[in-house]
């Protein structure tokens, strides 16, 4: 797979072109995607009231949203007084300082990163490296997209773009070994390096699931034991968290991690569920000296104020709505060229970059409805899209071509004279721009669809001859 287009955002048209041309990568997004929906409808049976526990989610992420800076002050109080240190991160630019001060304060020279989202999102990988301090993906599917120096395609499954036999060449050629397509032996070549360097890491770098006001610990669910191996054998974890990622109290997670592990992976259970409260105590063996949790708001404050945008704050990051979305399954997550990919993506991607960076992601998207029918905690995805699609257009971020003709369009609909003109101009011209099939030509718009050439008579013409008769 190759890129001519930089992965950016602001290049979202031309990356679909390519990866629309790339059979093989959509092939391999289509196939993970399938795989995952099968899975999820399989294990969401479990629970005949699936609908009102994504009820209950929606309510308690509202309930959060309502009480943001209290419960942010509750779990700061609470973290802080089980022995981490709590630390606030205005923008991107801000937390990757922070993350990158810890780690020079500390002497760091090997950081070990469980997979996180919110990490990828700040850029932190080159400010490290910039800084002279070598970092290690650790989860299975960031591990192989760090080797091809690639971004994520997927929130929960970084690497589904990438076939077997992909993943079998790129260690050949990035780790001197001998091909092997085998995805056992392919982990064990994985595992064979990464256990190494989690022995001789200096910090863990994590991200943060759920946070939970009542008690200031922090939750973490993955399935490879990356994420346990890199927070507790370090001397020092770093926990990089989203301000929404909070929730109320304890007892509102077992409802989270049942529908974040059906919705991302289709499983019951995710294989590890890491509750961490505060550093390690003095009778304890394991785990860090040190915790530091970094609170990110990078945009969240500007949305947590923008109804329009505001429940894009409930998302829990489980990858569902890109699994189950017609343009995913056919760009897969470089398509969009940001961090966050799928409908979640094109909803926040404007909010979080800038519109100047993403002016095109909210139209990147059906409207089918088929995000906000999966969302475990009711995100009412497609609206949040036709919202953002309406912004784009008062901050004048569409094609002015485009702008003209709705502005056209707008007058012509407003007028019964000028409707009758245009359509007399129309059914006049029609035949000197139409192809042998009787269809339009216009130019870009027809390539892909078709325009349908007006009729010789209107509806009004032929009602008034059926009267006459
Ligand atoms: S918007 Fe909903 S379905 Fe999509 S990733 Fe977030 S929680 Fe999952």
């Amino acid at each position: 797979m190759s890129f001519h287009v930089p992965v950016e955002p602001r290049n979202l048209p031309l990356l679909v072109r390519e990866r629309l041309c790339d059979q093989a990568y959509r092939a391999n997004v289509l196939r993970a995607t399938g795989f995952s929906l099968v899975k999820r409808a399989r294990v969401v049976t479990d629970f005949h009231d699936w609908e009102n526990m994504r009820d209950a989610a929606h309510r308690i992420k509202e309930l959060v949203m309502d009480h943001l800076p209290a419960y942010l002050r509750e779990f700061e109080s609470k973290a802080r007084g089980a022995g981490a240190e709590v630390l606030y991160a205005g923008d991107a630019a801000e937390a990757r300082r922070l993350v990158v001060d810890i780690c020079t304060s500390h002497e760091a020279r090997l950081v070990v990163k469980s997979k996180s989202m919110v990490t990828e999102e700040i850029h932190l990988g080159p400010e490290l490296a910039a800084a002279g301090i070598e970092t290690l993906e650790t989860d299975l599917g960031e591990y192989i997209v760090q080797l091809a120096g690639e971004i994520p395609s997927h929130i929960t499954a970084p690497a589904l773009h990438k076939s077997r036999q992909d993943i079998g060449r790129l260690f050949q050629q990035r780790l001197g070994v001998e091909y092997t397509e085998d995805p056992e032996k392919l982990t064990a070549i994985a595992r064979r390096v990464l256990r190494e360097k989690f022995l001789w890491a200096d910090v863990g770098i994590s991200g943060v699931n759920f946070a939970l006001a009542d008690t200031g610990a922090i939750c973490i669910v993955e399935n490879e034991g990356n994420a346990r191996l890199s927070i507790s054998l370090p001397k020092v974890h770093i926990a990089v968290m989203g301000m929404e990622k909070l929730l109320p109290d304890t007892a509102s997670l077992s409802l989270f991690l049942k529908m974040l592990a059906r919705s991302a992976t289709g499983q019951r259970m995710t294989s590890y569920t890491s509750l961490i409260h505060g550093p390690r105590r003095d009778q304890e063996q394991d785990g860090p000296e040190k915790l530091y949790i970094v609170i990110l708001d990078n945009g969240r404050s500007r949305m947590l104020k923008n109804p329009d945008l505001r429940e894009a704050l409930y998302c829990i990051r489980c990858g569902a709505c890109l699994n189950t979305c017609p343009v995913y399954q056919l760009i897969g997550g470089h398509g969009y060229g940001s961090v966050y990919s799928g409908p979640i993506g094109a909803v926040i991607t404007p909010a979080l970059e800038g519109w100047a960076e993403a002016p095109y992601h909210p139209f990147a998207s059906s409207l089918c409805g088929a995000c906000s029918d999966i969302c475990p905690v009711k995100i009412d995805l497609h609206h949040l899209l036709l919202r953002q699609r309406g912004n784009a257009v008062r901050k004048g971020r569409t094609p002015g071509l485009e702008r003209f003709l709705v502005h056209g369009w707008r007058l012509i609909m407003q007028s019964p004279a000028l409707y009758r003109l245009a359509g007399k101009i129309m059914r006049f011209l029609a035949p000197l721009a139409s192809d042998k099939a009787g269809n339009m030509v216009v130019p870009r718009w027809s390539v892909q669809r078709v325009f349908p050439s007006p009729p010789r008579r209107t509806f009004k013409d032929l009602w008034r001859g059926r009267e006459e008769q």
